[in-house]
């Protein structure tokens, strides 16, 4: 069965080009019945930090990328990598190199200068020289043996056939001076131990591919289809980064984006199932293919990714999108103990937002009073004239024993019959004596959310 996994290392927070990857694999498993395991690669000690594990499980959460096995911690497998470096020396399939760094460099400017390819050649003299001069116990680097002849042959499922000559790829360092193995061997034997069939990650890691193919027959283990994705990139055309604004997946939280808006936004950012835009997440797992996805790089939409969540805002169950507008209201201290449901609120101001932020600040008056009125809606709607029309909606109001949509339109109607204007000259004074603002939903459901007692008392204030 199929098996795939996402492997960040956690060096800082989870970045859209790692969600995407992260989901492309998600989504290739579950589309195929598959797992989905989730490896923390923290072997470098300098730069993991447990911060970035954290805010990387949080943002996995966050976008529901929920894993089948893990998070698996490479710096707990040390023993399994030694044992099988240990494995590679006894085959002869890797050694022990003495050469410094000095004599390295030394070799390398030689070879700049000759203008040959700067590279580690194991059967230069001065390093067959250094070795020979070494005794055991001092320090050194492990090597592997990569073959001299032939060609690196693979089938990336995203870009097609692959070729690099031997020739071209040195001996790797496969543990350092200090004992540390190296990435391109740690993420060998785990995939393999991991029983990983399928390798999906960013097209910075194809350089690698040859070389950890090599190393996957060396240790007599299958070796697993490659899908290498293409880069994300800013509007202007450069690699997506920070100063393009948001590129943690939690900024997009803050923002106030719906995780099933991102998710939508993310695979179809290099991937495409005809001209289709929405994609529910069991249509998603249908469909996804690791062929439909894009060789070339994707520039990143903030506009596209602004209306996928206006569009998720307003069809997601309410439910749904409560559960995620809670935590904005909390941000922004407004305390929703006493009030409406979020769900009433969302169903009321849905249509005209485009992020939950939005939708917290302009719920506020439901749960609320406000600071002070609009000064242009109050110049405008909150004249002396209105106030005639304010006292006697208020009356109404206050002997209506049937707060529901339906009463209070009629109440509103028949104010404006007794008075003889249009149903906006009591409807204006009103929502801004209500609100505070001169713009809401209707005022039928805005009065029933609002709630009888606050009505009257916000109605009292803007006759002042
Ligand atoms: N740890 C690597 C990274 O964060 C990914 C390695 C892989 O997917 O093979 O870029």
């Amino acid at each position: 069965t199929v098996k795939t996994r996402f492997a960040p290392s956690p060096t800082g927070f989870l970045h859209v080009g790692g969600a995407r990857t992260a989901l492309y694999s998600w989504l290739y498993a579950k589309s195929q019945g598959g797992e989905f395991v989730l490896r923390i690669e923290d072997t470098d000690l300098e730069r993991s930090t447990q911060e970035a594990v954290d805010a990387i499980l949080e943002g996995m959460s966050w976008l529901g990328l929920d894993w089948d096995e893990g998070p698996y911690y490479q710096t707990k497998r040390f023993d399994r990598y030694n044992e099988m470096v240990e494995q590679l020396l006894n085959d002869d399939k890797a050694y022990k190199c003495y050469a410094s760094k000095e004599l390295l460099d030394e070799i390398r400017a030689e070879q700049e200068a000759n203008k040959e390819m700067a590279r580690y050649d194991a059967n230069h003299p001065k390093i067959v020289a250094a070795n020979a001069a070494a005794t055991d116990g001092e320090p050194c680097v492990i090597r592997f043996r990569n073959p001299k002849e032939g060609t690196v042959i693979f089938n990336d499922e995203i870009r097609g056939n692959i070729e690099i000559a031997n020739s071209q790829l040195d001996d790797l360092i496969i543990r350092r001076t200090d004992g540390a193995p190296t990435y391109n061997f740690c993420v060998v034997v785990d995939d393999w131990d991991m029983g990983i069939t399928h390798v999906v990650r960013g097209e910075d890691h194809i350089n690698n591919t040859p070389r950890q193919i090599n190393i996957y027959e060396a240790l007599g283990a299958p070796v697993p289809t490659f899908a290498h994705c293409a880069m994300i990139l800013g509007d202007d055309g450069a690699k997506l980064s920070k100063r393009h604004g948001a590129v943690s997946v939690m900024q997009y939280r803050d923002e106030g984006y719906l995780p099933n808006a991102l998710n939508n936004y993310l695979v179809r950012l290099g991937w495409s199932h005809g001209d289709q835009e929405i994609f529910s997440e069991q249509e998603m797992i249908e469909l996804f293919s690791l062929s439909n996805v894009s060789k070339s790089a994707s520039a990143f939409n903030t506009d596209k990714l602004l209306w996928l969540n206006n569009h998720y805002i307003k069809t997601s169950d309410p439910e749904y999108v409560a559960g995620y507008l809670q935590w904005h209201m909390d941000e922004q201290k407004i305390d929703t103990t006493n009030g409406p449901a979020l769900t009433e609120v969302i169903t009321a101001l849905s249509e005209k937002v485009k992020t939950l932020v939005e939708l917290a600040s302009s719920s506020r008056y439901f749960y609320e009073g406000y600071e002070e009125f609009d000064a242009n809606a109050a110049k405008k709607h909150l004249r002396p004239v209105a106030k005639e029309a304010l006292a006697l909606v208020q009356t109404k109001l206050q002997a209506c024993e049937d707060w529901s949509d339906e009463v209070l339109h009629d109440i509103i109607q028949a104010t404006a019959d007794e008075l003889e204007v249009g149903m906006g000259k009591v409807g204006m004074p009103l929502r801004v004596a209500i609100t505070g603002a001169g713009q809401s939903p209707s005022l039928d459901i805005t009065l029933r959310l609002i709630g009888k007692e606050r009505s009257i008392t916000r109605i009292s204030r803007a006759l002042e």
